[in-house]
């Protein structure tokens, strides 16, 4: 695919990230991400193997860097290590990281062959280490099978970083033992406000822990100081003295961090949602599967760049308000 030009949005924000969901599907059912009864999408809707190699070498001529597989749950689609090890040859090919967001259930079975694929990073979703609060949350009984998941990926030379959804009144009390637990591991970790995106049983407000509390808590604990450290992402990072290790904060808020936004999501369907909290949206896979699939795609990407929104708009003060969108986050990548 010939190199076009770079992706800048009308708001001069170089796009360099891609996250890209390879699947809507899950094994696990978080109750502020998905319904028990989620409706998975017919799997003739879900982009083959090649598309999603067509679609990331496109990326990757218009000046996507980094990519990282998404879903749903990545490692529940089988040919996903395959779509790794094609996509690990791009590294240093204009593609200069290759990673993954893992609840970790399968982890155990895949790490090796992730490192191998070229993939130096990656993120696992862990909320708890309490196996009957795991189960609560996740509604299924899955803890040890990602603690052994995170134990293989750290043995096969993986950098992992924990991602922790704060939660009030469920996870709220176990935060500091979770920072200590990951930098004893060696592992990074970031909390992330809950946000409204698609429908759930319960009421997210109900949970919502707004991140300055919890700092304010971790401060009876610990001693935190502020660190210029950036992913390039929408963390703002902390180090730990008493260990040593550092945290990440993601508020979007109680911090909106959408100015230095370099991101967009492709969903498992093809479809670009340039911004998470947004509905804007364009449809790659009629693109890819047109008469003239390279000129098609490239036009989809510049229209994408102009309507990107210049912030999203979340808000989870009111009880019983719709999501922001009707979208899961499962759906567009998280
Ligand atoms: N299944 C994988 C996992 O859990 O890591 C990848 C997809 S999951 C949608 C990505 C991240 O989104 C997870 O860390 C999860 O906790 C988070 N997440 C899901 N729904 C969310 C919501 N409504 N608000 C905030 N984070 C959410
Ligand atoms: Fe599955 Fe990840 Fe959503 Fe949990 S957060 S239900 S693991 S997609």
């Amino acid at each position: 695919m010939a190199a076009g030009a770079m992706l800048r949005d009308t708001f001069g924000r170089r796009i360099s990230y891609l996250r890209l969901s390879v699947t809507d599907r899950c094994d696990l059912r978080c109750g502020y991400c998905m319904p028990e009864k989620m409706q998975f999408l017919p799997k003739r809707e879900v982009l083959s193997l090649e598309e999603l190699y067509q679609l990331s070498l496109g990326f990757i001529a218009r000046g996507i860097t980094k990519i990282r597989l998404t879903g749903g749950e990545p490692l529940v689609r089988r040919d996903m290590v395959d779509l790794l090890r094609a996509l690990g040859r791009k590294l240093g090919e204009g593609l200069e990281e290759l990673t993954l967001t893992t609840n970790g259930t399968q982890l155990a079975g895949y790490a090796a062959q992730i490192a191998d694929a070229g993939v130096r990073r990656i993120n696992v979703s862990l909320d708890t280490l309490d196996p009957v609060l795991f189960t609560q949350l996740t509604r299924r009984d899955r803890l040890a099978d990602v603690l052994a998941g995170v134990a293989a990926a750290k043995a096969a030379g993986l950098k992992v970083k924990i991602n922790t959804v704060a939660l009030k009144g469920l996870n709220e009390d176990e935060i500091p033992e979770l920072v200590r637990w990951a930098h004893g591991e060696g592992h990074d970790l970031t909390l992330i406000e809950v946000m409204p995106l698609g429908e759930v049983e319960e009421d997210r407000v109900d949970h919502f822990l707004p991140l300055t509390a919890v700092r304010e808590r971790l401060e009876q604990c610990f001693t935190l100081s502020d660190s210029s450290h950036s992913t390039g992402g929408p963390a703002r990072y902390l180090t730990v003295a008493e260990t040593g290790g550092r945290l990440g904060l993601i508020s979007p808020l109680t911090n909106n961090f959408c100015a230095g936004c370099n991101r967009i999501r492709v969903t498992a369907t093809g479809q670009l949602y340039p911004c998470l909290g947004g509905g804007e949206r364009v449809d790659l896979r009629a693109a890819l599967r047109s008469d003239a699939p390279d000129d098609n795609l490239a036009a989809a990407l510049d229209q994408a760049m102009r309507i990107k929104p210049e912030r999203h708009h979340f808000d989870i003060s009111a009880r019983g308000a719709a999501p922001a969108q009707p979208r899961h986050m499962s759906v567009t990548g998280g």
